[in-house]
């Protein structure tokens, strides 16, 4: 690759964090396992248990209620494992882990509405009929567009129901304490604030306890049997202990709006996805008319500007987004590309953005 390059698709991986990269540089050098009760054992589970502390703060929980897993994916699979016997319903934006997780339980779909937040009579029609184990997400993915937690909550405990929040694209990008103290099971993702991939933590609290997802050994307070990936445990605690959620958002929604305000003074007739409603300050989720979100994507990658259409899961796949589609906007989706940022954008990387597509638009609407 030549040129500059401006990674704006952090939805899909955040670059990891200089704080993440230098915690799993010296843990490279601990030979222990967390387990043995040897001094480098020792030093291990201390490593491990700090970064537990440090994912419990940012979360706003007790440690003990921190339970690392191997993703965000792992997280949400073991959460809807919760409660078996329970009916289970998910909204239709949740991401594929959480989606085809809850298929295997023949959950029901809660519907959203055009922005693509979650219709809230249809959850309480839900639990009226019996659903007794509800999964929202804090932050979609694609849209950035945040869900009623807080009010999804209330209805949950009005009808003794369990709620799960997949806070996987929020960490970092907003305070997690007043999610977990709404919900029962809180799912994170290492990779999406700055640590690495392969590591992410299921928050449990109060009293619902998924039933263990592996067995073997004691780890992880014998719910997540396995000698523990204590670098990628290691790097998820800097990262966690480094991100600063009320002032990244800002820096953050400041970019957004130089994007957003660039984006449309070239192109009037574009469309932000979710623009009407609460968003994380981090995404923006953007239509050009008549141009295919592939042609977007290639012509933003030539220009050095790294953005994706729709989820990176099903990128490569020609599907439309279903994020979109449950919006009702399935025929626009196709037109439809990510553009997300984080810790490391810079007002630069905006601009280039903004540049490259503005070319485009010209380009194709001259066409
Ligand atoms: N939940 C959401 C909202 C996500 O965006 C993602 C990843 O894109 C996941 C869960 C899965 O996380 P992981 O990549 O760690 O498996």
């Amino acid at each position: 690759m030549t040129g500059a390059r401006h990674y704006l698709d952090c939805n899909a991986t955040m670059p990891l964090r200089p704080e993440a990269r230098q915690a799993i540089a010296d843990a490279l050098l601990t030979t222990g396992n967390a387990s043995s009760v040897h001094a480098e054992g020792r030093a291990a589970r201390a490593l491990i248990e700090r970064a537990r502390e440090a994912v419990a703060r940012l979360a706003g929980v007790a440690p003990a209620a921190v339970h690392f897993t191997a993703s965000g994916t792992e997280a949400n699979n073991w959460a809807l494992a919760a409660a078996p016997g329970r009916t289970v319903a998910v909204s239709a934006v949740e991401h594929d882990s959480v989606l085809r997780a809850a298929e295997r339980r023949g959950a029901r779909l809660l519907p959203v509405d055009f922005n693509g937040v979650v219709r809230l009579d249809a959850l309480e029609a839900a639990l009226v009929d019996g659903v007794g184990l509800v999964s929202l997400m804090a932050a979609n993915n694609e849209t950035g567009v945040l869900q009623p937690v807080a009010e999804a909550a209330a209805l949950c405990r009005a009808h003794g129901a369990i709620l799960h929040v997949d806070a996987v694209q929020a960490a970092g990008k907003l305070e997690l304490a007043p999610l977990a103290a709404e919900a029962a099971l809180l799912s994170l993702s290492a990779h999406k604030l700055g640590g690495p991939a392969g590591c992410g933590a299921l928050i449990v609290g109060g009293d619902v306890a998924p039933p263990p997802l592996l067995v073997g050994g004691g780890q992880e307070a014998r719910r997540r049997a396995g000698t523990e990936n204590l670098l990628g445990i290691v790097g998820f605690g800097a990262a966690a202990a480094a991100a600063q959620p009320a002032t990244e958002a800002a820096r953050l929604g400041a970019l957004q709006r130089r994007l957003e305000a660039a984006l449309l003074e070239s192109c009037p007739a574009l469309e932000i996805f979710g623009a009407d409603v609460s968003r994380l300050s981090n995404t923006t989720c953007v239509r050009m008319p008549g141009v295919a979100a592939e042609v977007q994507v290639m012509s933003l990658d030539l220009a050095g500007v790294a953005v994706s259409a729709g989820a990176a899961c099903s990128s490569g796949k020609v599907r439309p987004s279903h994020v979109l589609a449950a919006m009702g906007r399935e025929e626009e989706a196709g037109e439809a590309i990510r553009i997300s940022t984080g810790w490391a954008t810079s007002a630069a990387d905006i601009d280039a953005a903004a540049e490259a597509w503005s070319t485009l638009w010209q380009r194709k609407s001259a066409a």
